[in-house]
């Protein structure tokens, strides 16, 4: 939008005058962003309503995207940047004596997801808006969001995260959109006149859904997208309520749960899940009938998209009201809700597959539970007779006492998808194994995608400034133009501002390190980055014992000359994750360890930056020269902090899992250090259940001493810990093949300190990382959902 900069301190002057009754001298920081934001959402409030009218208007099919998480991050600069602000309102703000970094970092983070879940929702809504598709998320409005997390004594120490504390800007509050979410009570089917039935229920608890929508500005083009997340409230009817109805109903939207990993076997749980299913279903099927003619229309107007289990309960949900509401036949509202429904499976980690034990599921939603057993009892009657029966009991939403997730999401949709090529075969071959045999068609794959907005326009402009000065700018629309900078390989000025945008991105990242936590790191050094969630599978161990292994070999050879090093972690643990916790508290002890040894000096120092998030993670990005991709081969579905970590120009350390091997595809696998067991040797190994940890023990004394150095006391002040971690790997023989992929992963390390020196020559592999990154932009990711899945118009990309 057009604002010049004069307007814009006219009118940020004012919006403080109003909001504050003082002069701008008398306002603090999250004062002066809170009239900062509302500042921007007036300018953009008339994109936001036009936006309604011109999807109306083109009778665009609408696409909702439920998902339990949405980790959107800071949203003043972003918007700013779609709004094409950004450059005036930081003049402005420099003019008035303020300075737009300050303000921008007293805007509470959303933590209102666990990691690349929450995210991934977050960079497909900005997405969407700047395809112009019509886009609306849906979820849940957490009263807190994920933990805090400190260090105390080198263990995780969790708080709450009171996000909501000054309010969110951002939000609007839309009572006239509320409706009622029922659990429990007694349904059963009355006779009607026609000879129909219907159901009748009694004693439920109700629940009343208020949505408080935010605006998700697209780039550059005057759309602005809804995402809508409900809080739970007691309704208006309860004309009495007891202290414990209130704070049980509070209850449904208070915490995100802390972990995705695991599912969380818990009541409360699938009270969050079937409350923002329900909610979101009914208000897409109000909105549908108050704009379109005719249910049966549904299917070409309507698009519902699954972000992992934990909304599934949309398909019973949108059943119930074609039936008991709207009076479809089962037959008309089931080619409907299959029609409007597509599932995304995004792990094959056994125990993150969510099942509900039926007796508990039966007793909270009694309605669902007989759709349910129904869509279970026609599965059974359709395809025993073409499939078997050991087949169709191996892969019906209902067996073993429980209601299970994933099956009920394939059968109910037109479309599942896995996030990357590896992990759409292993839910082919493994996972939903079953059902593939009964739905080929179904299957398909979206690798996922990221932002390029947020994760290089804003996080790294030093690193855009380059970019348009060298090829222009089309590429902040067209993030495949990316691919147009390589021939500057070979232009050795580039190079050198290319490393120049490095180390101005390591400075700030070094003095956050040295103000936050007295840590003094050299700018010089190898920034080798592992950011992710805490979790076994993921391997922060693996890097643990390079660290030790460097510390040991200065410490063996302290006149040998060693290239600096700077090992960087983030990572939040599940509260109740014990070993992940172990893993936190033993970095935290090396760390020490190593940064007081005078005996090592700047040469190697390890930061672990607590509560790790997405502003956190904008920080460290930019400043990475090594991505650490390490999980076990076939654990990770996708990853994406890899391809943030491309896009900013590190080089990736990676195991073949994910989108790693797209990655070292697209960018060249000479550009990467790929290393360790392949999915066919991981699976090779359980089938014949021949892996012995202890082998690579006995048979290696380097790998020997850093094991034994975690219980005999080198390792100061870790009996326990130490101990359990020494035990997982041997005594109960290392679950993810830690021992096994440790000598190649330290060959490709020791090889990454020889490379770092010819600076020239690692630049050229980070461009070609940075070059290779557009393939991996949100743009086209949704763009191949939009086409193949949504089957929704956007607007081209080129
Ligand atoms: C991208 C991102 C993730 C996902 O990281 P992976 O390494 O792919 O697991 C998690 N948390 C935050 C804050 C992110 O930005």
């Amino acid at each position: 939008m057009k604002l010049t900069c004069a307007q814009f301190k006219k009118d940020f002057l004012s919006e403080i005058e109003t909001l504050y009754s003082t002069s701008l001298s008398d306002t603090s920081t999250i004062g002066q962003f809170i009239a900062l934001g509302q500042l921007v959402r007036r300018y953009n409030s008339q994109s936001w309503t036009r936006t309604a009218k011109f999807y109306r208007d083109h009778h665009q099919k609408q696409v909702y995207y439920f998902s339990i998480e949405f980790l959107p991050g800071r949203l003043l600069a972003s918007n700013l940047l779609n709004l094409n602000l950004l450059t005036t309102v930081k003049k402005g703000l420099t003019e008035l004596g303020l300075d737009f970094e300050t303000i921008s970092q007293a805007e509470p983070d959303p933590a209102l997801g666990n990691g690349g879940l929450g995210r991934l929702a977050a960079c497909y809504m900005d997405a969407m808006a700047s395809l112009k598709i019509a886009g609306n998320g849906n979820g849940i409005r957490y009263r807190y969001g994920l933990f805090k997390q400190v260090f105390m004594d080198g263990y995780q120490v969790e708080l709450p995260d009171d996000w909501l504390h000054h309010g969110n800007v951002w939000e609007t509050r839309r009572d006239n959109k509320s409706c009622i979410v029922q659990f429990g009570g007694n349904v059963w089917l009355q006779p009607q006149a026609d000879g129909s039935l219907q159901p009748q229920s009694e004693n439920t608890e109700d629940v009343l859904a208020v949505p408080y929508d935010v605006g998700i500005v697209g780039y550059h083009n005057d759309i602005t997208n809804t995402l809508r997340l409900w809080s739970a409230e007691l309704p208006p009817s309860a004309t009495y309520s007891s202290q414990d109805q209130r704070d049980r109903i509070s209850e449904i939207t208070k915490v995100l749960y802390p972990d995705d990993s695991n599912s969380a076997g818990q009541q409360l749980r699938l009270r969050q899940e079937y409350f923002f299913s329900s909610a979101g279903v009914q208000s897409i099927v109000r909105d549908f009938c108050a704009t379109h003619h005719g249910i049966k229309l549904l299917g070409k107007k309507v698009a519902i998209h699954i972000n992992d289990t934990h909304p599934t309960l949309v398909i019973p949900e949108m059943m119930r009201l074609l039936m008991d509401e709207h009076h479809c036949s089962w037959e008309v509202a089931w080619t409907l809700t299959t029609q409007v429904m597509s599932y995304t499976n995004h792990t094959i980690l056994q125990e993150a597959l969510e099942t509900w034990p039926i007796d508990m599921f039966k007793n909270l939603l009694p309605r669902i539970y007989q759709i349910i057993a129904e869509i279970d009892r026609r599965y059974r009657e359709q395809q025993t007779p073409i499939f078997g029966k050991a087949l169709v009991d191996q892969t019906a939403p209902l067996g073993n006492g429980q209601v299970r997730m994933a099956y009920l999401a394939v059968i109910g949709s037109h479309s599942v998808n896995g996030v990357a090529p590896l992990h759409t075969e292993l839910l082919k071959t493994d996972v939903l194994r079953g059902l593939y045999q009964v739905y080929p068609e179904r299957f398909n794959n979206k690798t996922n995608g990221i932002a390029t907005r947020r994760w290089v326009q804003l996080a790294n402009q030093p690193l855009a400034q380059l970019i348009d000065q060298t090829i222009g700018s089309d590429w902040r629309r067209q993030p495949d133009l990316l691919q147009t900078l390589l021939p500057y390989q070979q232009d050795d000025h580039f190079l050198y501002q290319l490393g120049q945008v490095k180390l101005t991105n390591k400075q700030a990242l070094a003095a956050y390190v040295q103000r936050t936590m007295g840590i003094k790191i050299r700018t010089d050094a190898i920034y080798d980055v592992q950011i992710k969630r805490l979790h076994a599978y993921k391997r922060q161990l693996l890097h643990v014992f390079e660290i030790l292994r460097e510390y040991f070999a200065i410490k063996d050879h302290p006149q040998q000359p060693v290239v600096p090093r700077v090992h960087i972690f983030g990572a939040k643990a599940a509260p109740s994750y014990h070993y992940a916790k172990a893993i936190i508290k033993l970095i935290n002890v090396v760390a020490d360890m190593v940064n007081q040894d005078p005996a090592i000096g700047d040469r190697l120092k390890i930061v672990f930056i607590p509560n790790y998030g997405v502003s956190i993670a904008e920080l460290i990005i930019p400043a990475a020269d090594v991505s650490e991709q390490i999980s076990t081969a076939s654990k990770e579905a996708s990853g994406t902090s890899n391809m943030k970590l491309m896009a900013n120009g590190a080089l990736s350390l990676a195991t073949y899992d994910g989108a790693n091997i797209d990655i070292m595809q697209a960018a060249g696998a000479e550009n990467e250090y790929p290393f360790g067991l392949k999915v066919n040797e991981v699976y090779d190994y359980y089938h014949r259940g021949n892996y012995h940890a202890a082998d690579f023990y006995d048979a290696d004394p380097e790998l020997k001493r850093l094991l034994d150095s975690l219980i005999d006391g080198t390792i100061p002040g870790i009996p326990t810990v130490g101990r359990e971690i020494y035990d997982s790997l041997l005594r109960y023989n290392d679950e993810f093949f830690v021992l096994a992929d440790y000598r190649a992963y330290v060959t490709q390390q020791q090889q990454i300190s020889r490379d770092f020196q010819n600076q020239p020559t690692w630049q050229q592999r980070s461009l070609a990382n940075i070059a290779a990154s557009g393939h991996f932009a949100a743009d086209l990711a949704v763009a191949r959902y939009a086409d193949d899945i949504w089957q929704v118009p956007h607007e081209r990309l080129n």
